[in-house]
């Protein structure tokens, strides 16, 4: 009881000395939005569309694009504008990078958030895969951060990550997918630092989610683990308040901490109640 007493007292004072969002500073401000045409992607254009950003959204299918477009037009958005990209081209992610800068005149924020599909199963050794899923879940991330980066710089922007409790604990079935988001977790610590010690203006913001309720992710779980979802919209509006307040990490939800902060403490029960959480039979 003592050690779940101390770290709800630390909860309480991390939420307390939070830096308090203020909601008119999104009023115009220029966003890119990546992965945008479904799931948090979608829920986080919808949410800078209602506090007036100017947007850019983006996405492979065009079609779906444009639909999310409108309705960020009908929310509130001052700018909605889409650009279909495939991330798993190596020029594609900097062409995105140009049409915002070019259509919004700079950026505040770059937000990046698209995954590419990755089967949710035991490694059969498809190294190709991995590599793909390297080029569209890692490489244009970077590719996209260092094109922004002298626009970010001008603007006193901010980098904001999507990433995953997948990126900092092992779980099995998901190994290419872990592996990117591990990239991505050690590749922006590093320049958050590098940032920082050269006094930047570019704020990092690295997102560690749990299990949120899109419709791919629950596709995926279904039948294997039993773990509760959380709702996209708050996932995504979490994800906006950590970036608009220049925080370094978001942890959502709360158990996304626990686990991050005790699994090295405690690793043989850590991974016993890991692989007992799956239904699965070889
Ligand atoms: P979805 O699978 O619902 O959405 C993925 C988005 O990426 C879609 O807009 C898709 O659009 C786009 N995309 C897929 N492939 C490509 C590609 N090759 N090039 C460009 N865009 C592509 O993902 P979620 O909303 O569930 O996840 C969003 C983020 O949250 C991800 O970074 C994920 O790792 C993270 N996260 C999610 C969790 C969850 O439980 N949902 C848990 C932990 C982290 P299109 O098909 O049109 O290209």
């Amino acid at each position: 009881t003592k050690i779940i007493m101390a770290i709800c007292v630390v909860l309480i004072a991390v939420k307390w000395t939070a830096p308090r969002f203020d909601e008119e500073s999104l009023r115009g401000a220029r966003v890119v939005v990546t992965g945008a045409s479904t799931g948090i992607g979608e829920q986080l254009a919808y949410h800078y569309a209602r506090f007036g950003a100017q947007i850019v959204i983006t996405a492979r299918r065009e079609k779906v694009l444009q639909q999310v477009a409108e309705k960020c037009l009908s929310l509130g958005a001052q700018k909605a504008l889409y650009i279909a990209a495939d991330m798993s081209s190596e020029s594609e992610p900097e062409k995105v990078v140009d049409f915002a800068l070019e259509k919004l005149g700079g950026l505040d924020y770059l937000v990046l958030n698209h995954i590419g599909p990755s089967p949710f199963t035991v490694w059969q050794g498809d190294v190709e895969h991995t590599k793909w899923l390297m080029q569209v879940n890692f490489f244009s991330y970077i590719q996209m951060a260092w094109r922004a980066l002298p626009s970010l710089e001008q603007s006193n922007g901010s980098l904001v990550i999507v990433s995953s409790l997948l990126g900092k604990t092992t779980s099995p079935f998901v190994a290419p997918y872990s592996s990117t988001k591990s990239a991505l977790n050690g590749f922006f610590g590093s320049l958050y630092h590098e940032l920082a010690m050269k006094k930047s203006n570019v704020s990092v913001s690295l997102c560690t989610l749990g299990l949120i309720d899109t419709e791919a992710a629950m596709d995926k779980v279904r039948g294997v683990v039993n773990l509760p979802a959380y709702p996209a919209t708050d996932a995504a509006l979490n994800i906006i308040i950590i970036g608009a307040t220049r925080q370094l990490e978001l942890y959502y939800p709360w158990y996304t901490y626990i686990i991050v902060v005790t699994k090295d403490w405690f690793p043989s029960i850590t991974n016993y109640i890991v692989q007992n959480s799956y239904n699965y039979i070889p």
